[in-house]
């Protein structure tokens, strides 16, 4: 059993906090967001996490897990602390982590002995000696001669999935440079270190190098199909086709292969940036990378033109009234950072559309993240009081309860039966059998 803090309790620290006290562990979960930790104390789970609550209250009623906005009361009533904060993209590309050097600082001015502190966010090779010198610089400051060690453990959960992902990951990556530390991560771990878990251990630089490299590659495997999706529309092939048989070769992989809108979320469009801003810094461009982040934002724009294009080309879009459904970047979560529902709703509106934009679970998200074109912008409902009276139907986000829809009632609540379905959720002909123009992507 380890004793832990973890400050910055957003998606990944309080994910990481709640299942660290799951494992066995004593947790503080800190934020300086007074309202979510006030929220927390109470039982109430900021963001919307699959099974996140009922691992919360299990472990807080346990007496294991506990929230607080005190940061140095966590440091120095625990053994290891992570860092969990946001490092959002600055304005050239590159991750901004005043977050993280706040924290770090704040940890060394609250120590009061050996501690090991954890980057679990995600931040760019080489911040881990920098989370270190900022940490000895406090430290000295304060004349405090205190020893530690700084570990680089990458998160790779995602959300929607993300209590299964940390519970039940493919590897757990440690990157750290004395046998104390690594220990004490072990410690930390011991539940899946006992397990079948892959623990993989490297130097600092390549812990953090692996988060970047892993995640670009998703990124460019989405994009790749995107891409040969486009191309398919062109010639007449079929991607739906072409990636399930693409998919059975052992060495490319079924996942990661479904054309759709292109990535958002608040991993994969920070991280690529982060990541090539980084290649351009040390004069090794990833040129992959660069070309994947383009074609991404195109591939937004290029949903706009093709429900113009359906509606009958250039200037199609004045005036009519187009039914969004689904705003979240993924299914089963309530992040919109970066979502491609974002730039499609704001091309469509930019167009002269209105919209009637409808998802489970974002609405309170998509109220200020497309507060740009509200004067365009009614929320509905539900998805079916969404598509009333509207000209045409798309579907953004593949909610589950999107992949039944009851094509009859559509087509009676629709002005227009046109439905532009940019997950590939339906078959074009049982779509066109209900009697509507079907759009896909690449089909
Ligand atoms: P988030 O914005 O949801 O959470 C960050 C939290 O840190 C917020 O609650 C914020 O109030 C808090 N915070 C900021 N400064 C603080 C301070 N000085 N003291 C205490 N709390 C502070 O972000 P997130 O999605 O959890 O991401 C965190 C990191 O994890 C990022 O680097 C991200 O790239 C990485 N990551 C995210 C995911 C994901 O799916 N969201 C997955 C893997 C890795």
């Amino acid at each position: 059993m380890s004793r832990i803090a973890v400050i910055g309790s957003g998606y990944v620290g309080l994910v990481s906090g709640a299942c660290l006290a799951d494992f066995g562990n004593h947790v503080m979960c800190v934020d300086n967001n007074e309202g979510k930790i006030e929220a927390l104390k109470k039982g109430i789970i900021p963001i919307f996490e699959p099974g996140l609550d009922d691992v919360v209250a299990r472990n807080a009623s346990a007496g294991r897990l506990s929230f607080s906005t005190d940061l140095g009361a966590a440091v120095r009533g625990s053994e290891v602390v992570f860092i969990a904060v946001g490092t959002p993209p600055a304005d050239d590309g590159s991750a901004d982590l005043r977050y993280v050097e706040a924290v770090a600082r704040a940890v060394a001015g609250a120590m009061d002995g050996y501690r090991v502190i954890v980057d679990k966010s995600t931040v760019p090779v080489g911040t881990a000696r920098k989370v270190r010198g900022w940490i000895a610089e406090e430290l000295a400051r304060r004349g405090a001669g205190i020893g530690f060690d700084v570990v680089s453990n990458p998160e790779f959960l995602r959300e929607g999935s993300a209590v299964l992902d940390f519970t039940h990951p493919d590897r757990v990556v440690i990157g750290a440079e004395s046998e104390r530390a690594r220990s004490a991560m072990k410690d930390v771990y011991r539940a899946l270190y006992l397990g079948e878990t892959p623990f993989i251990e490297t130097e600092l630089e390549t812990a953090e190098m692996i988060k970047y490299a892993s995640n670009a590659f998703l990124a460019v495997k989405i994009t790749f199909i995107n891409e040969v999706a486009n191309l398919c529309e062109r010639v007449g092939a079929n991607v739906q086709d072409v990636a399930r048989a693409m998919g059975k070769d052992g060495r490319i992989g079924a996942k990661f292969l479904h054309p759709g809108p292109g990535y958002g979320g608040s991993c994969f469009p920070k991280d690529t940036q982060a990541m090539a801003r980084t290649g351009r810094d040390h004069g090794e461009a990833l040129s992959i990378v660069e070309t994947t982040i383009e074609a991404n934002e195109r591939q937004k724009a290029r949903m706009v033109d093709k429900i113009e294009n359906g509606l009958g080309g250039k200037g199609s879009l004045k005036g009519k009234t187009i039914a969004v459904l689904g705003l979240a970047f993924k299914p089963n979560t309530d992040d919109m950072r970066d979502a491609p529902a974002i730039a499609i709703c704001e091309g469509l509106a930019a167009r002269g559309a209105g919209i009637r934009a409808w998802d489970p679970e974002a609405m309170k998200e998509a109220a200020w993240r497309l507060a740009d074109i509200k004067a365009n912008l009614e929320f509905a409902k539900d998805e079916y009081d969404a598509m009333t009276g509207a000209d045409a139907l798309v579907l953004v986000t593949e909610w589950n309860q999107f992949r039944t829809l009851d094509f009859g009632r559509v087509k009676g609540l629709l002005k227009a039966p046109v439905f532009f379905d940019l997950r590939n959720v339906y078959k074009r002909p049982d779509v066109e059998a209900a009697g509507f123009r079907y759009f896909g992507v690449g089909q």
